[in-house]
């Protein structure tokens, strides 16, 4: 009867309630876990940051590298951002982090310099948060201060969705970091949603195309049309556009024949420690240097 049907889905009721809230519990616990072991990762200074080579489309020429973090854990070996970024972002831990990321990113140039390596473009990721945190503009100027990079040479990444999540705010922020002289990229475009209207309005240096447009390129027409628009979009805002993600010699070609500048990806470079990020520039100085500028180094 009714009573009972009411008294069952009220037993049942309960015993997911229950379920949930244990898996509730343990993914809160399993959080709180991650996050302690991110702040002791910190202090035990467990992360690295990698590079990889950014080429340019014409010639080949090494253009600059971008800085990727890592976390090196002592027992579970190297963590890939996608890892733990989130979370840091969640907890406000990125702020902390993404300052030791600029810092780093700055003096890595530093000690390039001394080595007598070629200067050449630093760009590292901003996370949304810390786009937020009002001391950006003076963490930015105390690390190009610290390490004497010129702020030309220092680029910004700001993914598109970091952006675009409160884009009035974001200008006045971008605007107060281009003063400084560093350059700004919009890092995944094509990912979010971008008003175009207010794409104007950044002060932007680079635009990125994701590589989710990159990789099937070859065989889907709708990718190619995308970056057709992305490219000539950015080329009459003024911006040069960068290629992610770019696997093979075919994606390379057609990249190359949509008109981006420059290209990053697998088929020239994984991100690598800084000794072989050195290396590449080592090697790279050298081929300009017999080549001259126009011809392509196979690095
Ligand atoms: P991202 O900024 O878009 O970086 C590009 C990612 O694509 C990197 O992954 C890189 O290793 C990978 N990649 C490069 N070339 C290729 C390719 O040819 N094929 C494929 N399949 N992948 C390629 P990674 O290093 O795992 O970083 C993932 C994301 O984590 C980054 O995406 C960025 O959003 C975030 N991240 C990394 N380092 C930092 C950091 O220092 N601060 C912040 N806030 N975010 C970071
Ligand atoms: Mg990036
Ligand atoms: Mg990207
Ligand atoms: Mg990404």
């Amino acid at each position: 009867n009714a009573d009972t049907a009411m008294y069952h889905a009220k037993a049942l009721g309960r015993a997911n309630f229950q379920f949930y809230a244990e898996e509730l519990n343990r993914a809160a616990l399993e959080r709180i876990e991650l996050e302690r072991k991110l702040r002791k990762a910190l202090e035990q200074d467990q992360f690295e940051l990698w590079y990889q080579p950014q080429f340019s489309a014409a010639d080949g020429t090494l253009t600059g590298v971008e800085a990727l973090i890592r976390w090196r854990h002592p027992v579970d070996g190297l963590i890939s951002p996608a890892r733990f970024i989130p979370l840091a972002e969640e907890t406000g831990l990125i702020v902390e982090l993404g300052n030791w990321v600029l810092h780093t990113a700055c003096q890595q140039t530093r000690q390039w310099r001394e080595q007598g390596l070629p200067a050449i473009r630093m760009s590292i990721n901003l996370s949304t948060r810390q786009l937020r945190s009002a001391q950006l503009g003076d963490k930015v100027a105390a690390a190009l201060a610290a390490s004497g990079l010129p702020a030309r040479l220092l680029e910004l990444e700001i993914t598109e969705s970091a952006v675009m999540e409160r884009p009035q705010e974001a200008v006045g922020v971008l605007i107060g970091l281009k003063a400084l002289g560093v350059s700004i990229a919009i890092d995944d475009f094509g990912t979010g949603y971008s008003s175009l209207s207010y794409l104007k309005l950044f002060p932007l240096d680079h635009l990125k195309i994701d590589r989710s447009f990159v990789s099937d390129i070859e065989h889907d027409p709708n990718d190619a049309a995308i970056v057709t628009a992305a490219v000539s979009l950015a080329h009459n805002l003024g911006l040069s556009v960068i290629a992610e993600g770019v696997e093979t010699a075919v994606q390379l070609t057609r990249l190359r024949e949509l008109g981006c500048d420059e290209m990053q990806g697998y088929y020239f470079s994984p991100p690598v420690p800084a000794a072989d990020a050195a290396e590449l520039l080592r090697l790279s100085a050298r081929c300009r240097a017999k080549a001259g500028a126009r011809v392509e180094c196979n690095l």
